[in-house]
Order: C-alpha cells, then structure tokens, then sequence
C-alpha cells in the first residue's frame, strides 16, 4: 500500500529559505520524511539523474543549476506518496500551477521551480538508488 518518491528541495528553494516551508507542507499532507540529506551535486550524478532529459535543449543548464548550490535530497513515504508529492508541487511551469501549490506559490520560471518530484514508481526506484544508494 505504502509507496516512496524522491523529492528534492533543489538550489533555488534552498537559497530562498523554503527547506521549511516544503517540509511543512509534505508533514501537512501527511506524507513521511524516511530519508533526508543536505548536499551539493557535482554534474556526473547530476546527469545520471537527468538522464532522460540528455537530449533537450535545456539540459546543460539543467545541469548547472541542480549543481550550482547546496539541494535537500528527501525519500517520502505514504499512500501514493508519488503522485501525492506531485500534486503538492503542481505543474512544472510555474505560471500554471495552480496558487497553493509549492511551485504556484514560490516561482515564476520553470528553471527555477523549487522541488522535484519522481513522475512514476519507477523513477522513484531509479532515483531513490542514486541519492541514498545503501539506505533501501
Ligand atoms: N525544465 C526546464 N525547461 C523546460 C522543461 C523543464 O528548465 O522546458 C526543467 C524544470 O526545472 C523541470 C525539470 O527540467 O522541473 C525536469 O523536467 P520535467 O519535465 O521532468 O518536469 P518535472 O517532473 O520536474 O515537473
């Protein structure tokens, strides 16, 4: 019943001071912090991440913004917990999201938009194994 998804705090929300307000909303929700960490990308594990975006003309500054600060790395736990982070988030583009969303809340540009969240079970395991490789 129980499902994971990786979420990121990512360098924008970081320098901005929402690490809080992220995590309130996820606690809120109802959603469990299994697995927390504070670190700074370097590009390699960065691509690995981003690997199905390699060939879109937005990926080298994908690169350099996920890399360019400190992220919070988090493994959620709960009922659906990867679509549940998604809804929180709202859509990519920040314009869109919906007020009341993380994303619709906080930001303007879809390279900046504060979190990610896994988009599928799958990717949660891909990525879960890349950001807490022993922890699962
Ligand atoms: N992104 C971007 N430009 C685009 C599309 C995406 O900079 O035209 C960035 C954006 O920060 C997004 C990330 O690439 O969060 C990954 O894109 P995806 O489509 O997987 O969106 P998400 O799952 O994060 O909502």
């Amino acid at each position: 019943m129980s499902e994971r998804t990786l979420v990121l705090i990512k360098p924008d929300g970081v320098k901005r001071g929402l690490i809080g307000d992220v995590i309130a909303r996820v606690e809120r929700k109802g959603l469990k912090v299994v697995a927390m960490d504070l670190r700074t990308l370097d590009a390699d594990t960065a691509k690995v991440h981003y690997a199905e975006h390699a060939e879109r003309p937005f990926f080298g500054e994908l690169v350099e913004f996920i890399t360019s600060g400190p992220l919070v790395a988090m493994v959620l736990e709960g009922p659906r917990a990867v679509e549940a982070f998604r809804a929180l988030a709202g859509a990519t583009d920040p314009v869109k999201s919906a007020p009341g969303t993380i994303r619709g809340d906080h930001a303007l540009e879809i390279g900046e938009n504060v979190v990610h969240g896994s988009d599928s079970p799958e990717s949660a395991a891909r990525e879960i194994k890349i950001f807490f490789p022993d922890r699962f």
